[in-house]
């Protein structure tokens, strides 16, 4: 994939990413030892950010991704402009599909996704490209839209569509 324009200014790529550091410090990760931080940038400049939450029951347990989206949504908070998720890899690692699904309900297609090393800020000269990804930018953080992340989806408008009478 060739270079991307990047569609959030920098003040808004660093405060999601300084977001998203400051919410894996809320992890609670005993069983996996893998703490991952997600921030939301609303319209209006705020940073929603949210942990994974465990369980001993591992299904119970909860994205950074998802408790983000969780918070934001049931106080009110329903648009956002772009997200953020750390983990202490130093790879730009990916939400899973359930968080992509969740995302999908309240971001629009086009909204950026950074996925951002653990040690950010990284060194990118070194790092070598990999296929059919996009390139890193900044820092070692490799930028998706929600729609390259989860194409052909599924959403809200889907269920407006007409029915067929059978
Ligand atoms: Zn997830």
């Amino acid at each position: 994939m060739s270079a991307r324009a990047w569609t959030l200014s920098i003040e808004d790529r660093t405060k999601l990413i300084q977001g998203a550091f400051e919410a894996k410090k809320g992890s609670y990760s005993p069983y996996s030892h893998f703490p991952v931080g997600a921030a939301l940038l609303t319209p209006d400049g705020r940073v929603i950010g949210g942990a994974n939450i465990e369980n001993a029951s591992y299904g119970g347990t909860i994205c950074a991704e998802r408790t983000a989206i969780v918070k934001a949504a049931s106080e009110g908070t329903r648009s956002f402009v772009g997200l953020a998720v750390v983990t202490n890899v130093p790879s730009p690692l990916s939400p899973c599909g359930i968080c992509r699904q969740v995302l999908r309900e309240f971001c629009a297609l086009d909204m950026p996704i950074l996925l951002v090393p653990g040690d950010y800020p990284q060194d990118i000269k070194e790092k070598e490209k990999e296929e059919g990804k996009p390139e890193l930018s900044e820092g070692g953080v490799r930028e998706y839209t929600l729609g390259e992340l989860l194409p052909d989806s599924f959403g809200p408008e889907q269920l407006e569509l007409p029915r067929s009478a059978r």
